[in-house]
């Protein structure tokens, strides 16, 4: 299969129809690997909200990237070495940097992460010391750039260290030093998903390619690697909850318990901007398509009023995003800012209160 073929019907690369699903509980997930969850959500924000946190928390932006990359490494190496365990095993060096990075190509490509090329590696022949890759318009500098390094580590089963640079106002270029230092073979484990609830979602599907028919709203340019809402205009990619989860975790354990609202807050502002207010009031049904159609969980309850917003959402992809989202939906809605009081239940459910903020 050629990842990058898209359906002629809907306009959908054949590499999300045939390698993800949408499932009725609001996630989506691999086919390959289903307690691999996915969410399908706006990009654009990201690089502003690492200059936030940067900005607010009075910390480098070199810092946060640092504890971003290696945060983001350590979920990627985790991934690849419990999907691709051949790599580890017997192919690793027959396979190659050319083999891997053409399917790291064409994976970024589909999922929205930008052009990623491979500059060279030396030496030229054997087991690489130094590997230069390119990369055009990223989702995320710093997310790519652990999603490389982690790469490169599972592959050469060794540490590694980056450098970074731009090279003009889109390309960048990413050295990978690999060290000698060997990586333990159980040095992290992917965390087992979380049990999730069942839902009663349902999608009408492209009847060529089994795509949810509400993708054809989003357009992919396969030269670039960017997914754009026709809507909106807005940048989408494909991310790795577990990844986000873990980036967010390192940020808080490294920087402290203010970086919860940092990123809530950046989240509501990204709703404020691209959401229409239609849609913030266009009720429980819709919102929980809207929700679902991005993996972020399964919205179960809805109450809106001008005094008060409650909303219970199981199987909760990335509870900060969710949060920043329903204060976005509450101000859309109400035209007032909102607080929001919000736990994790014992069953996993993210049970959100939003009154006025005063
Ligand atoms: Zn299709």
């Amino acid at each position: 299969m050629k990842i990058t073929k898209t359906c002629r019907e809907c306009g959908v690369p054949l590499g999300i129809s045939r390698t993800m699903r949408w499932n009725s509980d609001g996630t989506i997930t691999q086919v390959s690997d289903p307690a691999h969850r996915m969410i399908f959500f706006e990009s654009d924000n990201l690089d502003r909200m690492w200059r936030r946190l940067s900005r607010e928390l009075a910390v480098t932006q070199e810092h946060i990237w640092e504890l971003v990359i290696s945060s983001k490494s350590r979920a990627t190496r985790a991934f690849l070495r419990h999907t691709l365990p051949w790599y580890v095993n017997t192919a690793a060096h027959l396979v190659g940097y050319r083999t891997l990075m053409s399917t790291i190509e064409a994976q970024g490509l589909v999922m929205g992460y930008g052009k990623i090329t491979l500059g060279g590696q030396y030496p030229r022949r054997g087991r690489p010391e130094r590997v230069t890759v390119f990369i055009e318009d990223p989702y995320s500098l710093p997310l790519f750039c652990g999603d490389f390094k982690g790469s490169a580590e599972v592959l050469e089963r060794r540490r590694s260290s980056l450098t970074y640079q731009a090279l003009d106002e889109r390309r960048h270029q990413i050295d990978v030093t690999v060290s000698k230092e060997r990586l333990e073979e159980e040095y992290f484990h992917v965390r087992d998903g979380a049990a999730r609830k069942r839902g009663e979602i349902s999608y009408v599907t492209c009847p060529s390619c089994g795509a949810p028919r509400e993708l054809a709203q989003f357009s992919w340019d396969l030269g670039r690697g960017i997914i754009r809402d026709n809507e909106s205009g807005r940048r989408l990619a494909f991310f790795g909850t577990a990844g986000m989860r873990e980036v967010f975790d390192e940020l808080v354990h490294e920087l402290g318990e203010r970086v919860t609202p940092t990123i809530i807050d950046a989240e509501r502002e990204n709703t404020v901007e691209a959401m229409g207010v239609e849609e913030a009031r266009s009720g429980l049904e819709r919102l929980r398509f809207l929700a679902a159609i991005r993996g972020l969980g399964l919205l179960t309850s809805l109450s809106m009023a001008p005094e008060r917003m409650e909303a219970v959402m199981a199987n909760p992809a990335i509870p900060e995003y969710l949060v920043g989202l329903a204060l976005g939906v509450f101000e859309l809605a109400t035209g007032q800012k909102g607080r929001c009081d919000w736990r994790l239940e014992g069953d996993g459910d993210l049970r959100m209160e939003i009154v006025p903020a005063r």
